[in-house]
């Protein structure tokens, strides 16, 4: 089968490798029918050492099941499956307590055997705790806003949860791309009152309107923190969500948020230090966030899909074909396309 494997920063290739086969009796087998690429595949495409062996690609996929291995229950070859950006058992004790990215018997899409999902199929190990089966049609019009589901939609999401974002409640989201849209669009569905977007690109912070930004900031940096503190009474948002990764946009974060309140990272932080001091203390400043566990989130979100309540498949701006991948990934890095879906 065809995969997309990355042999270094801007070298992505789409190749033969070998057909996935079931491997353990709780492995199935899945024929991938929608993919797309993240926004953090754009950190190794722009800064990865060669490699001769490379690094297959890819974690948010959609598609048909083919096989299942024989510990596995409840799923059956033709179902429509979603798989959550890690695999997971789902029943360990931290899956339990909702935190599948951390599973005892989990791991990454992509490393140490595991295909990725930015290929024609995929071995999906744990399957009986990992998939989601979707209760529409292969050709279904909704397959991109259930693919969301796979990552940017529930990241968004977590942001939102995990910063309290409540009815009556103030947000600022800083990043304009598909993850800070989705938060945009998560914030909306819990109810918050204000919801500022920080983004420079006009056609995505339209979209972010459209999701239910109540106010667009284009500035950044010391303009755009004063903007939004313009914009709040010189208090700042109960919420802040920062969906960049960049020193940049946490010490914007750390300006902009109110007394009592939370930052949520989702960037996968490109840096290791926080400025936590006396005034954050005085502040009373929670800084929390992470690796949203998508598939903790993935039955709650998935009912607003089905009827047409949300729509995050609109973060999808261009699609390609497997021949097209690498192209794709270009369009990313050079930002002319928001999110790029695959389709085989
Ligand atoms: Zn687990």
């Amino acid at each position: 089968m065809r995969a997309t494997v990355m042999y270094g920063a801007g070298d992505v290739r789409v190749e033969n490798v070998p057909d996935p086969k079931i491997q353990n009796s709780t492995d199935a087998v899945v024929r991938v029918v929608r993919s797309c690429v993240c926004g953090s595949d754009l950190w190794p495409y722009g800064s990865m050492p060669a490699s001769e062996e490379g690094r297959r690609m890819g974690h948010e996929f959609l598609g048909v099941v083919e096989d299942v291995g024989s510990d596995v229950h409840g799923l059956t070859s033709g179902d429509l499956v979603v798989a959550p950006f890690v695999w997971a058992d789902n029943t360990c004790d931290f899956c339990r307590e909702g935190l599948q990215t951390s599973c005892r018997h989990g791991g990454q899409w992509g490393p140490n055997g595991v295909d990725g999902g930015q290929g024609e199929a995929v071995r999906v190990p744990q399957a009986q705790g990992t998939l989601v089966k979707l209760p529409v049609a292969e050709d279904s019009a909704l397959l991109p806003s259930l693919l969301t589901l796979s990552d940017v939609y529930c990241t968004g999401h977590h942001g939102v949860v995990t910063s309290r974002v409540a009815p009556g409640k103030s947000v600022t989201v800083i990043g304009d791309g598909a993850v800070g849209l989705c938060a945009v669009l998560a914030a909306k569905r819990l109810g918050a009152e204000r919801i500022i977007l920080m983004g420079r690109h006009t056609d995505r912070t339209d979209l972010g309107r459209d999701f239910g930004a109540t106010d667009i900031v284009p500035e950044r940096g010391e303009e755009g923190v004063e903007r939004v503190r313009e914009l709040t009474g010189g208090d700042g948002t109960h919420a802040v969500i920062e969906a960049v990764g960049a020193t940049e946009a946490m010490d914007t974060a750390l300006s902009i948020v109110r007394h009592g309140g939370v930052i949520s990272r989702l960037g996968v932080a490109q840096y290791t230090e926080i400025p936590l001091g006396f005034e954050s203390m005085m502040g009373n400043i929670t800084v929390t966030g992470g690796a949203a566990p998508a598939r903790a989130y993935i039955e709650e979100l998935l009912p607003d899909i089905l009827d047409g309540t949300v729509d995050p498949g609109r973060v999808f701006d261009h699609t390609v074909g497997f021949d097209g991948v690498p192209d794709g990934y270009r369009a990313m890095a050079d930002r002319t396309a928001l999110k790029v879906l695959i389709q085989p």
